[in-house]
């Protein structure tokens, strides 16, 4: 589904992100990659919603080259692709359903799939009874699945996690770990970006390790080293 082929990105400030970096990544693959602060992650998930481009070297999704789409096509892989973020970025003045049914409207879906969809997505992430609350009323756990009952709302194919856990202790890390696992069991391709070795160690899951820009380790089920 992805694949990058010796992509290396260098900031226009010099700063090395990227060295040389080729990886698959099939269909259906629960996959971590980890590193420490400015090993590249966020660069590399950058590269997939074609936010940054490489400086050498090419990044495929099903084959076509991503760095070579038109516009049109980029919107249309975008839709294809769910991001979670360490900060949420929930809509402060819009409750937990409509920060849901904000992004299906977005997408074009109908009132009838939005009143069914998104009490059943709540539902998944076990926020049902939060569903008329605001941001701002929900504790962080809470607000991260918000975030990611978002991002899987619209059936993605691939759900790219940074770092969600960053802002979370160790329970409610633990609970969207096992939320993310679920979703993956549903046939979605989870690309997750942690520096948190506790995540990792459970997870049994591939592991990309990533230090200085360079892949150093791609652990079938793999523990947290560096
Ligand atoms: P991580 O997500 O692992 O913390 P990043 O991909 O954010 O790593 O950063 C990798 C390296 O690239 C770091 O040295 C960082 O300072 C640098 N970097 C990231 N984004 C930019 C940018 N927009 N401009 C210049 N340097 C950047």
């Amino acid at each position: 589904m992805i694949y990058f082929d010796k992509v290396s990105k260098i900031y226009p400030d010099q700063s090395v992100a990227l060295d040389d970096v080729s990886f698959t990544i099939e269909p259906g693959q629960f996959t971590s990659v980890v590193g420490h602060s400015g090993a590249g992650k966020s660069t590399l998930l950058k590269m997939i919603i074609a936010e940054e481009r490489p400086s050498a070297g090419k990044v495929f999704f099903d084959s076509t080259d991503i760095h070579k789409m038109s516009r049109r096509h980029i919107a249309r892989l975008r839709r294809r692709i769910g991001t979670v973020f360490q900060d949420f970025r929930l809509l402060p003045a819009k409750n937990i359903f409509e920060n849901v049914a904000f992004v299906m409207e977005t997408a074009g879906r109908t009132e009838a799939e939005i009143a069914s969809d998104v009490p059943y997505i709540l539902d998944l992430v076990g926020l049902t009874p939060k569903i008329s609350s605001f941001p701002s009323q929900l504790s962080s756990g809470e607000r991260q699945r918000v975030a990611i009952a978002r991002a899987i709302v619209n059936q993605p194919d691939l759900l790219l996690a940074d770092e969600p856990t960053a802002n979370l202790d160790p329970v409610n890390t633990f609970e969207i770990i096992e939320i993310l696992c679920k979703i993956n069991e549903t046939g979605t391709t989870v690309l997750l970006t942690t520096h948190n070795k506790g995540v990792i160690d459970n997870l049994g899951k591939r592991v990309v390790t990533l230090e200085n820009g360079k892949v150093t380790r791609d652990d079938k089920s793999g523990k947290y080293v560096l």
